[in-house]
């Protein structure tokens, strides 16, 4: 069997349609290798249906764009380019002619390329669109074989890397001006508001990347800002960025609170692991944020000692570490710091009473552990609350919530295992996009900046 594919073409400055064959394909038996088509053929009848239609496209724009807006004559001829342009289906190559400018009005340029000028990006929005998405979502090296498998097109890391960058600082630049504090308005407007919905809950937390500086192997790492805002029905966006690279960190937590629809008298609860940096990231977002110490971290802290407590030698004056620290945490629980640091004194003091002898190595890295929690502790004062209770009342006390967006957002892409190493601002922009795209935005921010972008729900909608 011989199918042709033909299309044909109505332009509307021609009044007989063109009819030109674009693919054609043989079968002989049927087998369920040969029903239908393959992906190559696929691919194939895309491109140069695609191809055809381009070319038509824009034959006829230059075509319309022949004549002097002013006087409305034709202009000659000045030379041709090919113009290239990638999209989704292939690399068009397109014709574009350079007309001379008409001397009936007075004009800076002698020519100029109508075509060129109506396509000043080379690549397609919805390419760009893909690109950065599955970049956001995997490895380049990955991205490219994925987008090349299912389409006619060739791509490359330098190219994709480029406009994952674009895109990150173009939705950054976005941003509104950073500010000291965001809360305002005054009692009055507050209560003013309509009954506000239940708590806000952001969980805020950090990793770390490995950096790139020049030729520097040893360029270290850099921190990085991750976090997650869940309403009361569990709708959670996440942001994150690079710490000392970013500007507005404020900013961007604020616009994140806003997206969730926070309103200056709703309770902001803020739960993080105590760094300045974050610490000072939440401060002045709303009149009503609590701020407290996350119980998860807490917990995962006294974990450690207590495992390393389990290895100390079985002395007089180390016996009941381990109960000890047991009722630490009951009482850090109950959100008693006071009774929790006094017994965690008691335990130091013990540590204190051992001579050099029995000071070994473990003795010392347990020393030095438990003392960096206790200062933990105590700097974290204020922010040690009544997790009982809390608990008890069905509030939030930990950002285990957390955890997975800061492994969704950097661990895996980033971190674990990955060879790779960052510039501050790579890391940053990519994240931008990546957020977005996990926060489900990124169609959306692509609508907004390419309104005639179809909407590919709507196309399917219409296909079903
Ligand atoms: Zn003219």
């Amino acid at each position: 069997m011989k199918v042709k594919v033909q299309v044909q073409i109505e332009s509307n400055n021609s009044a007989e349609p063109v009819i030109e064959e674009i693919f054609d394909l043989t079968r002989d038996e049927l087998t369920p290798e040969t029903l239908g088509l393959t992906l190559d053929e696929a691919k194939t009848l895309l491109a140069n249906l695609q191809a055809k239609f381009a070319e038509s496209q824009t034959i006829e724009y230059v075509k319309n764009h022949r004549q002097c807006l002013h006087c409305g004559k034709t202009r000659a001829t000045k030379d041709h380019h090919e113009l290239v342009f990638r999209t989704l289906f292939g690399k068009l190559r397109l014709e574009s002619p350079r007309f001379y400018t008409c001397d009936c009005q007075p004009q800076q340029q002698k020519s100029e390329s109508p075509l060129a000028a109506c396509l000043p990006d080379r690549t397609a929005p919805e390419l760009k669109y893909l690109q950065t998405q599955w970049v956001a979502l995997m490895p380049y090296g990955v991205t490219v074989k994925r987008l090349e498998d299912i389409l006619p097109i060739d791509q490359n890391v330098a190219t994709l890397h480029r406009h994952v960058l674009a895109a990150g600082e173009r939705v950054d630049n976005e941003l509104g001006d950073e500010q000291p504090m965001f809360a305002h308005g005054c009692i009055a407007e507050w209560e003013s508001l309509p009954e506000p919905d239940p708590p806000l809950v952001v969980g805020i937390d950090g990793g770390y990347v490995h950096a790139r500086d020049g030729d520097n192997r040893k360029a270290g790492w850099f921190e990085v800002i991750v976090g997650k805002s869940m309403t009361a029905d569990g709708d959670k966006k996440c942001f994150a960025f690079v710490a000392d690279y970013n500007s507005k960190p404020k900013r961007r937590l604020y616009e994140t609170l806003c997206s969730q629809g926070l309103q200056m008298n709703q309770t902001v609860t803020f739960l993080s692991d105590g760094g300045d940096t974050v610490r000072d990231l939440q401060f002045y977002m709303s009149p009503f944020s609590e701020h407290l110490l996350d119980w998860f971290h807490i917990t995962m802290r006294i974990t450690v000692i207590r495992q390393m407590a389990k290895g100390l030698p079985k002395l007089k004056w180390l016996k009941g570490v381990e109960d000890n620290l047991e009722r630490v945490k009951w009482f850090l629980w109950h959100g008693n710091v006071f009774m929790a640091l006094q017994v965690l004194d008691d335990i130091e003091g013990n540590l204190e009473c051992l001579d050099d002898k029995q000071t070994t190595d473990k003795v010392r890295k347990f020393e030095r552990t438990f003392g960096e929690f206790r200062t933990y502790i105590e700097r974290n004062e204020g922010f040690i609350v009544n997790y009982r209770d809390r608990y008890f009342y069905g509030k939030a006390i930990s950002t285990a919530f957390v955890e997975s967006a800061v492994n969704q957002v950097i661990s895996k892409r980033m971190v674990k295992k990955q060879q790779m190493r960052w510039t501050k601002k790579g890391a940053h922009l990519l994240l931008q996009v990546r957020t977005r795209v996990i926060n489900d935005e990124w169609r959306d921010i692509f609508h907004r900046w390419y309104p005639k972008m179809h909407s590919t729900e709507k196309t399917l909608q219409l296909a079903a």
